[in-house]
């Protein structure tokens, strides 16, 4: 699927929050969101969703105006919305039979995605029952179940400690080869977008206006991000964070990394 944003606006109220986003998202490709608490990183995602209207602009999947929610475009956020009264299966199984899939072939299908994403022997335990991690694969395993062109995730793993998190970020990779959406990712983790983006959008504080943008695409990438050092540093710089060793001399950007934090 391919997204295109179009002189996007958007405010609430008299919160100005978007302004003039214009970018196109090409069939396949993952593009990270990075930017400060509060500039509208969700609201982005949740226009790409359908859940939420522009005050300008318009955004195509397609070329089609995005009108409301459609399976074809799935979103996944941190707090995982798995259901605490049904397993892990019946959790992954409910995304194919909400679109009327025959019920025990749903089941099935579960099984094998949750074996895709490492939990084959806990499809019978209760969310309750597996730690954060796993109930985020789950998660994932019902994101990717319906084969969605695209996928829009929200800081999907941002509750997750950081080598769960690197686990997951494999698991999702691996999912992404196999299925290959669209992706949108936000994420406040540079490190996270640096392993999966194809292109970085660093956003300013609200309202948001690209910063930036970089381009990964063509890198064979592991966890050892140290080829990517210069341009983390300056995504880093470019949030407010100081990050070259240099910068502990001058003056602390207090103000700004509170913003950041905020
Ligand atoms: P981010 O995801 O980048 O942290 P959001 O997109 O969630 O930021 O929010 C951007 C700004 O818009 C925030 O100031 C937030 O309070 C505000 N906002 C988000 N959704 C709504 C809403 N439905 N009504 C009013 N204000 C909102
Ligand atoms: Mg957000």
């Amino acid at each position: 699927m391919k997204f295109s944003f179009q002189n996007i606006e958007k405010s609430f109220g008299d919160l100005r929050v978007i302004e003039n986003f214009n970018r196109e998202i090409d069939h396949g490709e993952l593009v990270a969101l990075v930017g400060p608490s509060g500039c509208g990183k969700s609201t982005l995602l949740h226009m790409a969703a359908g859940l939420e209207k522009t005050s300008g602009g318009s955004v195509l999947a397609d070329g089609k105006a995005i009108r409301g929610p459609h399976p074809e475009r799935t979103l996944m956020f941190q707090e995982n919305a798995l259901y605490p009264w049904l397993t892990l299966e019946q959790n992954v199984a409910l995304a194919l039979e909400f679109q009327r899939a025959d019920k025990r072939q749903a089941r099935e299908l579960a099984r094998q995605w949750l074996a895709k994403v490492q939990l084959a022997g806990f499809e019978d335990y209760f969310p309750n029952q597996v730690s954060g991690g796993m109930r985020q694969r789950t998660a994932l395993a019902r994101a990717f179940i319906s084969q969605p062109k695209a996928l829009l995730l929200d800081e999907p793993f941002g509750a997750l400690d950081a080598l769960t998190r690197m686990t997951l970020q494999d698991a999702l990779r691996q999912l992404i080869r196999e299925v290959a959406p669209t992706v949108l990712l936000v994420t406040h983790d540079v490190d996270e977008a640096l392993f999966l983006a194809d292109r970085i959008l660093v956003f300013s504080p609200r309202p948001a206006v690209v910063l930036k943008e970089f381009n990964l695409s063509h890198h064979e990438k592991t966890h050892d991000l140290s080829e990517f050092a210069p341009m983390r540093r300056e995504i880093l710089g470019l949030l407010g964070i100081s990050a070259a060793a240099e910068t502990h001399t001058s003056e602390p950007s207090i103000h700004i990394t509170e913003e950041v934090a905020a």
